[in-house]
């Protein structure tokens, strides 16, 4: 504080450059009128800071809440009040859903941002790679064509999809995305096709990353198996569990089978 100060203004005040904020507040020295504004705004503020001290209580640490300073520390508020925060995606409850499992999410939420590294993607920082799709080799890879406009994806896709969706089936990425981020069907059904689009994405992702290490690909029969075995293991779960609104969720799958 002191530091905007002249010798001369020190003087005036009667208090040393070096001095702690408790010894200028205990200077009682008589106030003076000074002729520079800055003498007079100092006076000021000691003279406030002296009124507010209550010398009977020791001096506690707070912490800057949202309703004011409080004694209790909170991580979430104080997370919320330094960091600049964003509007909520309207897709996030949908790709993060109660019971969804985490593996399979984690790679939608990377699918729904177009962050997974598709060769499309890794071609605008390594030249010359390959960028076929390992999967059809028919087009390059991209996620809309993986997801599921590639033939061998599609029959997934299908296998899993077409028993629910009937006259809304797609392969179109962005409707697929306002399908189940919407809820035109019923809770079990929302859950059977949320949770069968997930489950495509991770096995076609898998799938693609196997092939591109070196191994030999799958027959399409099998790899429909797998998956649509793990979404019937998933809905067993859920029906012996008990969970409302999901307790039909494996009559209803084995009803949209065609
Ligand atoms: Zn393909």
């Amino acid at each position: 504080m002191f530091d905007l100060l002249d010798e001369r203004g020190i003087i005036d005040l009667g208090i040393r450059k070096e001095a702690t904020l408790e010894e200028a507040i205990m200077n009682l020295r008589r106030r003076r009128r000074h002729r520079s504004d800055i003498l007079q705004e100092v006076e000021r503020i000691l003279d406030s800071v002296r009124s507010n001290i209550q010398g009977e209580r020791d001096d506690v640490s707070n912490w800057k809440r949202r309703s004011g300073f409080r004694g209790a520390f909170s991580t979430n508020e104080t997370w919320m009040m330094i960091r600049e925060p964003n509007v909520q995606c309207d897709w996030s409850q949908r790709v993060w859903f109660t019971k969804a499992t985490p593996k399979f999410a984690f790679i939608t939420w990377l699918a729904m941002k177009d962050r997974l590294s598709t060769m499309d993607r890794i071609m605008k920082w390594s030249q010359g790679v390959d960028t076929a799709c390992v999967l059809c080799k028919a087009a390059i890879e991209t996620r809309n064509h993986l997801f599921f406009e590639c033939s061998y994806a599609s029959q997934l896709w299908e296998y899993l999809a077409k028993g629910i969706l009937l006259g809304t089936y797609s392969i179109n990425w962005s409707l697929l995305v306002r399908i189940v981020t919407s809820g035109s069907l019923d809770k079990k059904g929302m859950f059977c096709i949320r949770y069968a689009f997930q489950a495509a994405i991770y096995a076609i992702w898998r799938e693609r990353n196997r092939i591109r290490h070196g191994e030999k690909p799958l027959p399409i029969a099998m790899l429909q198996k797998l998956t649509e075995k793990g979404i019937r293991n998933k809905l067993s779960l859920m029906s012996t569990r008990k969970r409302r609104g999901l307790e039909t969720a494996l009559q209803f799958w084995f009803q949209t089978r065609l």
